[in-house]
């Protein structure tokens, strides 16, 4: 039934632009590779609705001439289909503090808590169980690592948002980590003014601040946070000599962590987060939504090429719960004008993130709010969009009926929907199960509709029986 991964991976590196079919031989004549895995790589596109994978395999194909990793390998025989479903325990709808929670430590708990349940007792993180083991744990993430799906692997918080606090919790429970927020780990940026950044250099990790000292990096302990708070976005960091400097790429920080996981022999888990897809959604952002998750399907496709000659570790690709629901609506007659709308995303330049803090500096009139437009997004808006986002900026009422649009990103969102054809449900979070796709010893266990709090108990039954 199913294939060998080495197999697997040899076709997808030498079929070239992102294809892993096989040959219909090869399938038939490899059985499963019973193995337990020697580690785990867990990919989390943090937010990610349905939709945001046809839209980011159209968009690549458009601006690369390829398609993506994730969309190849849902028609690929011997990877494993499913859908995580995504409560917490008080709501139907998640947040990401829960979810981590609900993987990491097997128990749902309430919204906003990471690993202390409804009673406020604390419970174990995975990262600790494995410690415990002799296994190692990695975190990488394009959000502050002390931010809420990286946290949940390895701290306890009653409140996601103490982020100095989570911060400290990290040390020798996680080897390796990369990512943002090095404002909880600097004396001069934390309340407490403690210099968490030396206790880790005392405890054996080596600390960087920029990409090429992560590339030079020769220790196995690693504590690299590239920027104070959340990663730039991909959008952004296209556009800016001076981010692509400092800030590596998801691919890369996967590159750098899997390699030393792969050349150590102890048992591991890799979590990789693609945590801005999750903030571009909040944003109503199309534009930086699927730039950054062309940049995580280039993490997949790095750790694809990674394991090509091995056998012994399973990944694991999903999300942590849905978030306002961006699709693609057809346009025009007979939606004729589908693409050519949809066309015009490859042609967006700044993140809404940026165009906000801009907006907030200048303060532009219609006018040169009407020019700054055109520049950033590469279509005209009309008059009356740009007058109705700066009245709702400047806290004017608006004629806009949808609470959850009703403020600046939902406008926003709604007035470059016009344009590009994309609609969304809202600003938030919502209670669809996300995608999951696993390939690998043992990836058998993800298919079907898998519980969040279920994952738990099967990553360490995998690795340790
Ligand atoms: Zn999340």
């Amino acid at each position: 039934m199913k294939i060998s991964r080495r197999h697997l991976f040899q076709a997808g590196l030498t079929a070239g632009a992102g294809s892993l079919l096989l040959p219909g031989s090869a399938r038939a004549e490899k059985a499963t590779n019973p193995k337990r895995p020697r580690g785990i790589v867990f990919l989390v596109s943090d937010g990610m609705s349905q939709g945001i994978l046809p839209m980011t395999e159209a968009l690549s194909q458009q601006v690369r001439g390829k398609g993506t990793t994730w969309w190849n390998l849902l028609s690929e025989s011997g990877v494993v289909h499913g859908l995580m479903d995504t409560p917490s325990s008080n709501s139907l709808v998640t947040d990401s503090a829960a979810a981590s929670t609900a993987w990491s430590a097997g128990k749902r708990v309430p919204n906003g808590q990471i690993c202390v349940d409804a009673n406020g007792k604390t419970l174990e993180s995975i990262g600790e169980t494995l410690v415990k083991q002799g296994a190692k744990l990695g975190l990488v993430s394009t959000a502050r690592i002390t931010h809420a799906t990286p946290a949940g692997f390895a701290t306890q918080s009653p409140n996601r948002d103490d982020e100095d606090f989570i911060a400290p919790q990290f040390l020798n429970r996680a080897e390796i980590l990369l990512g943002g927020g090095a404002a909880h780990f600097d004396a001069k940026k934390r309340q407490d003014g403690k210099d968490v950044f030396s206790d880790y250099e005392k405890a054996g990790y080596e600390v960087f601040r920029s990409r090429d000292e992560m590339l030079n990096a020769k220790s196995g302990k690693l504590l690299g946070l590239f920027w104070d708070g959340h990663l730039p976005y991909t959008l952004d960091r296209n556009h800016s000599k001076a981010m692509q400097k400092k800030v590596p790429t998801l691919a890369e920080m996967s590159e750098v962590a899997l390699q030393r996981f792969l050349s150590s022999s102890e048992p591991f888990l890799l979590q990789i987060e693609g945590a801005r897809i999750d903030h571009a959604a909040h944003a109503n952002d199309v534009g930086s939504i699927l730039r950054d998750q062309m940049a995580f399907d280039d993490a997949v496709a790095k750790v694809i090429t990674l394991l090509a000659e091995r056998d012994d570790i399973l990944v694991v690709m999903t999300s942590d719960h849905g978030n306002a629901n961006p699709a693609l609506n057809g346009t025009g007659v007979r939606y004729r004008k589908t693409n050519e709308h949809f066309e015009r995303i490859a042609g967006l330049k700044v993140s809404h993130e940026a165009l906000f803090a801009e907006l907030k500096k200048k303060k532009p009139a219609t006018q040169d709010f009407l020019k700054m437009a055109r520049e950033a997004f590469g279509f005209d808006f009309r008059t009356e969009e740009a007058e109705v986002l700066l009245d709702s900026i400047s806290g004017r009422e608006v004629l806009e009926w949808s609470h959850q649009h009703n403020n600046p990103p939902g406008i926003l969102g709604q007035i470059v929907g016009n344009h590009t054809g994309t609609g969304w449900t809202g600003v938030s979070h919502t209670a669809d199960p996300t995608q999951l796709t696993a390939f690998g010893p043992g990836a058998e266990n993800f298919a079907g509709l898998v519980k969040n709090d279920a994952v738990r108990d099967r990553f360490l039954n995998l690795l340790f029986g």
